[in-house]
């Protein structure tokens, strides 16, 4: 494209995760684990949909065709169907997502069907209620997910499953997700759990590694590799052998795919990381709400990156990360 700007590794800027808000109504222990008091951001703080539009349109112009909605968890915020239908006016935007928690799916699905969304990806890491809830901080039944994901396959959305592993935690649960989402023929992709944030007390330990999970599903239902998508795809693709179901594994751990990372991530506060794990954001709410022109943020952000250097899974893998450096929480920037 013409006006495509590349990092330091000479990767494009393609995907913009967008959060709507830093607030859940789950604890989920490797994301925002109950005890700390989360303090949450005051409606000021908070990007208006104006603003979102505006800085989408932007990042559009740099080379963003995907835009996903995230959060905190997005179908708190008030009236995100609006939201979506302006993102899909945006001329540019091919493709609109949303990462949701499900509790409020079977509330919203026609409705963020209508506002203009196709696809929805939910996030579900056990069919056990009991399991389910110590992993949610007791905040929801698996059936109300479940009903969310109905609710949204009958509004006409596409339905992803994601499932972060925890070994110990909810391993026992990869081949009952498996098969209730192939027979349900939703796409299940099964996360490596990630030391991101500060607060999950992350052990590699309690990491279920990619052949790992791969090895669990084979025993029981035999799968092959299928070819990505597109570049820079996260999850590596399987087929089961008996069927056209597929699934995927997003293995951010032991195998890491920094090379290809296209993607930045706004806060729900407007601050701009070019990482999962960076430490700091630079802040684009104060540069919208000053009297600077497109094209002067436009060229902000293709400064910040121009001079992205980061590639922290890479850098896991080979053992050079440090441990101490405080990094930016998962729901605040999304996932
Ligand atoms: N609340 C929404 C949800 O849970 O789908 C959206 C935000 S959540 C931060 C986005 C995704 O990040 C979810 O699929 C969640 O499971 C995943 N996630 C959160 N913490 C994680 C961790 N430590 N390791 C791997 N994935 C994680
Ligand atoms: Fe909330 Fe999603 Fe984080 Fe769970 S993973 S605490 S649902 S933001
Ligand atoms: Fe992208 Fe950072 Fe994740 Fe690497 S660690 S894939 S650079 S977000």
């Amino acid at each position: 494209m013409e006006n495509d700007i590349l990092d330091k590794l000479e990767r494009p800027l393609r995907d913009l995760r967008l959060s709507v808000t830093d607030r859940c109504n789950f604890r989920c222990r490797y994301c925002m684990p109950e005890g700390p008091d989360y303090s949450i951001l005051s409606s000021d703080k908070i990007l208006s949909f104006d603003e979102m539009e505006r800085l989408s349109r932007i990042f559009v112009s740099l080379g963003v065709s995907k835009i996903r909605i995230t959060g905190g968890e997005p179908l708190l915020r008030k009236n995100l169907p609006e939201l979506i239908h302006r993102l899909n006016l945006i001329n540019g935007v091919e493709d609109i997502a949303i990462t949701t928690n499900g509790s409020l799916l079977k509330k919203f699905a026609p409705e963020l069907f209508n506002a203009g969304l196709r696809r929805v990806t939910v996030s579900l890491d056990s069919l056990d209620d009991e399991r389910f809830n110590q992993l949610n901080g007791n905040r929801s039944k698996v059936a109300r997910v479940l009903e969310g994901v109905e609710a949204a396959s009958n509004a006409g959305l596409k339905v992803k499953m994601n499932m972060v592993v925890q070994k110990g935690k909810n391993d026992q649960d990869i081949i009952p997700m498996a098969k209730y989402f192939k027979d349900h023929k939703h796409t299940l992709r099964f996360i490596e759990y990630m030391d991101v944030g500060n607060s999950n007390g992350w052990r590699m330990t309690e990491v279920m590694t990619k052949q790992e999970i791969l090895d669990r599903i084979e025993e029981v239902m035999p799968l092959e590799q299928i070819k990505p998508n597109y570049v820079g795809e996260v999850a590596t693709r399987y087929r089961y052998k008996d069927s056209d179901q597929e699934i995927g594994i997003i293995s951010s751990v032991t195998d890491s795919f920094c090379s290809t990372c296209s993607r930045a991530r706004v806060s729900a506060e407007g601050k701009l990381y070019t990482c999962l794990f960076a430490s700091k954001g630079y802040d684009l709410r104060q540069l919208i709400r000053s009297e600077e022109s497109d094209v002067v943020i436009s060229n902000k952000i293709s400064d910040i990156w121009n001079h992205r250097i980061d590639r922290y899974s890479d850098e896991r893998k080979n053992g050079n990360v440090s441990r101490n450096s405080t990094k930016v929480e998962m729901s605040h920037i999304g996932g």
